[in-house]
């Protein structure tokens, strides 16, 4: 439960970078289910501007999105958009994507940041080492966050009330913080991070610095290698995976929370994911095709327009198909993510997961 709404687990989050899901208006959002949705601190920070945000009553009223946000710290775009990043123990320097203006991000300053934008649930500030990593470089990069995670909490504790929209009933702060394991694609660091990160005491944790380039049976190992560390009754956010199929896999090792940019970047260069496995619109053979993108799927994309008409908009690079695209990429997720709820509502769990995802796989 959020200030702005229940949350039902495990729940997909679509990424509003720039406090917007590229392609579709909230009220569309809205209608799909969407339950919560991820901005990031890195992109805010940079524009509009985190005291702009706050001039204008946080992130929710900027936006017009009254359910659940959450904010990331800012880490992994800072170690993956930003040039001529330079790593200290107090945090890290950067030169802005956008303009090459220099920034400077620390725990203090990503907490400062995120209480100040109200999202609901915020991110500690960590290290994301790259991959694959030299030796050592895991090890010192989790001590980093371990450390870094301790300021980040520090902080919240001291300023977490000092904005009212984060304000709930009788002056309570309203925001949660969440830690995150790093260990690199290390299981025994992988251990050793998340019951040091446990023990810190935070009311959810997430799995950082996977799906950076890694194989995936990798990542999957390194999502078993720490999700049985995790109190299983606290909320358990794997950050930026994946695949419908993978989602599934991952909400079946007991993952609460998912976020990535696959089905909004992937719908705007026209790959459609369905119920009969992948679309790739702009082929030819879909030129003449008057039936659905995908039969089985009840959004108000399939609901109304032919393949045909989505070949059409997507070759003549109309505005609208990324729109259309979108819209049915994030109405599979949800769908998918909501088929898994039910599968585990009745009981069946884990073991039958597989049942909600009948296709084969590629
Ligand atoms: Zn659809």
């Amino acid at each position: 439960m959020t200030p702005h709404g229940e949350v039902e687990t495990p729940v997909f989050m679509p990424v509003g970078t720039l406090a917007s899901v590229k392609g579709v208006s909230q009220d569309v959002l809205e209608e799909l289910g969407v339950q919560i949705l991820l901005g990031n601190t890195y992109h805010l920070y940079l524009r509009p501007g985190v005291a702009q945000v706050r001039r204008l009553g946080g992130l929710h009223r900027f936006m017009a999105w009254p359910r659940a946000i959450l904010t990331d710290s800012g880490g992994f775009q800072v170690f993956s958009l930003s040039e001529l990043r330079k790593i200290s123990e107090e945090g890290v320097t950067f030169r802005s994507h956008l303009d090459g203006s220099s920034h400077f991000f620390c725990p203090e300053s990503a907490m400062g940041a995120q209480i100040a934008l109200g999202a609901d649930i915020i991110m500690a500030f960590d290290e994301c080492p790259e991959y694959p990593a030299g030796d050592g470089r895991a090890r010192a990069s989790m001590e980093l966050t371990l450390r870094w995670a301790e300021r980040s909490k520090r902080y919240f504790e001291e300023h977490k009330g000092e904005v009212p929209w984060n304000a709930g009933a009788g002056g309570r702060a309203t925001q949660e913080l969440f830690g995150i394991v790093q260990g690199g694609m290390d299981p025994g660091l992988r251990k050793e991070s998340a019951e040091r990160t446990v023990e810190m005491d935070f009311p959810g944790y997430a799995i950082g610095g996977l799906s950076v380039g890694e194989p995936r049976t990798l990542t999957r190992e390194m999502v078993e290698a720490t999700v049985e560390y995790l109190p299983a009754e606290q909320p358990r956010y794997l950050m930026g995976v994946g695949t419908p199929e993978e989602i599934v896999e991952y909400a079946g090792l007991g993952i609460d929370m998912m976020d990535c940019v696959l089905p909004t970047r992937a719908a705007r260069h026209g790959l459609l994911f369905t119920s009969a496995g992948k679309v790739s619109i702009k082929q030819a053979k879909y030129a003449g095709d008057e039936g659905p993108v995908d039969a089985a799927c009840g959004c108000r994309v399939c609901q109304r327009y032919s393949r045909a008409y989505l070949r059409h908009l997507y070759a003549s690079n109309e505005v609208l198909a990324q729109v259309l695209n979108t819209v049915h990429n994030l109405s599979f997720y949800l769908d998918t993510m909501r088929a898994v709820r039910h599968s585990i509502s009745l009981g069946k769990g884990a073991r039958f997961l597989s049942e909600v995802w009948p296709q084969p796989r590629p």
